[in-house]
């Protein structure tokens, strides 16, 4: 599979590595081992296609969205439909092949942190399902806000830690899960949600998404005979960006294009520096530390991005632009009416790119764009917006 090229294990040019103390290098050593013994074990790659197929209902189709493409008149539109994945997201490509890979370690147990309870609901789902136990940590804040999130994951048989320190936010609870993952790595696997955090988990994350382009690609290629001109995804910490992207890296006639909330605009406006354990673009508030940042579309906001879209932004082999909420929320409505596809809020920001893109282009050229997620837990949120702005 391509990849960046990296000059040492971990690394995307000056990005990535593993800034940690030398008890979590340990569990992360630990951890890479293993990855590099199953990541082309074909048994496992065997169990692993087995449930992408049975259990997520891959392969997912890719959509031409001729409504939209007539209605803008410009570039073909395709649309990769994670949205049609169980639970509705693309989170589970990597929760699935993470599960599968903890189970092979001789793990019994499973940690895991999340913000919104996204990633939380996504770990427990597959706990369920492999009989593992789960432990999910989430700011006492998030807890409160994301009330029916933590029922999901209780209902899945997960146990949600309230996490009171700090500012009861995500990065108290990343704090309560690294502490876990050290003192009990032996037996505990830490489930990372997103290609972020120290090596190996970029490399990770983006070997499980990267089905995403491995279908998209062979799609393309039976429909139209051809490669896209541009592949579309939006941007939070990376994870469906990069699996919609990775096996597109290598053919330099497809552009790269990754979309953020101009709210959370790591990639615009971030600087180098280190955060949660690896170096990457980051915004930073006055004192030098990871800003707080606001999105509508609750998966977009991380003040960091993987390692290897910093990477791909320097050498140029990516483009990353932001969009505004009201672009947002147009694309939003415009997708479900022209197509009868309501994408989640985060794959609006690709959509609302698009929309701008397609009609600059020819009607002989081809965008695909990834619809990480359906709208549907979306809908009461966007219908508040929506009485706000008129
Ligand atoms: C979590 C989520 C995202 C953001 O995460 P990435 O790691 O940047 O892909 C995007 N879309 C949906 C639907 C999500 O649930």
């Amino acid at each position: 599979m391509s990849g960046a090229r990296t000059e040492e294990k971990g690394f995307y040019g000056v990005y990535g590595g593993s800034i940690v103390p030398p008890e979590l290098q340990e569990a992360l050593n630990h951890l890479e081992e293993a990855f590099e013994k199953y990541k082309d074990d074909e048994e496992f790659n065997k169990e692993y296609k087995y449930y992408l197929k049975e259990y997520v209902g891959r392969e997912n189709p890719l959509t031409f969205a001729r409504n939209l493409t007539e209605k803008l008149g410009g570039a073909k539109i395709y649309l990769k439909r994670e949205d049609l994945n169980h639970m509705g997201a693309h989170k589970v490509n990597n929760v699935l092949g993470q599960i599968l890979l903890a189970k092979r370690m001789g793990a019994k147990r499973v940690i895991a942190e999340t913000g919104a309870g996204q990633h939380g609901v996504a770990t427990a789902t597959v706990c369920a399902m492999f009989g593992m136990e789960c432990v999910v940590y989430m700011g006492l804040e998030d807890t409160k806000r994301q009330a029916l999130n933590v029922f999901r994951m209780e209902m899945l048989g997960a146990k949600v830690v309230a996490v009171a320190q700090g500012q009861g936010k995500l990065k108290d609870a990343v704090d309560e899960a690294l502490n876990d993952f050290v003192a009990n790595y032996k037996n505990t696997f830490y489930l990372l949600g997103s290609a972020v955090g120290p090596h190996p988990y970029p490399a990770i994350v983006k070997h499980f998404q990267s089905i995403i382009s491995e279908e998209s690609k062979r799609q393309i290629l039976e429909k139209e005979g051809r490669l896209p001109d541009a592949v579309i995804a939006c941007v939070g910490g990376g994870s469906n960006a990069i699996g919609a992207f990775a096996h597109y890296i290598d053919e330099p006639s497809v552009r790269l294009i990754g979309v953020e909330p101009d709210q959370a605009a790591t990639m615009a406006e971030g600087v180098p520096a280190i955060i949660h354990g690896f170096k990457t673009l980051t915004l930073l508030d006055d004192d030098g530390n990871p800003k707080p940042v606001y999105s509508i579309a609750a998966g977009l906001d991380y003040p960091g991005v993987g390692p290897e879209h910093s990477y791909l932004k320097e050498i140029g082999r990516a483009e990353y632009y932001t969009v505004t909420n009201d672009e947002v929320l147009d694309a939003f409505q415009t997708l479900s009416k022209t197509e009868g596809i309501i994408p989640a809020l985060e794959s609006s920001h690709a959509v609302a790119y698009a929309l701008k893109l397609a009609p600059q282009l020819k009607p002989d050229q081809i965008i695909i764009v990834n619809i990480s997620g359906r709208g549907d837990k979306d809908v009461e949120h966007v219908f508040k917006l929506l009485k706000e702005r008129n």
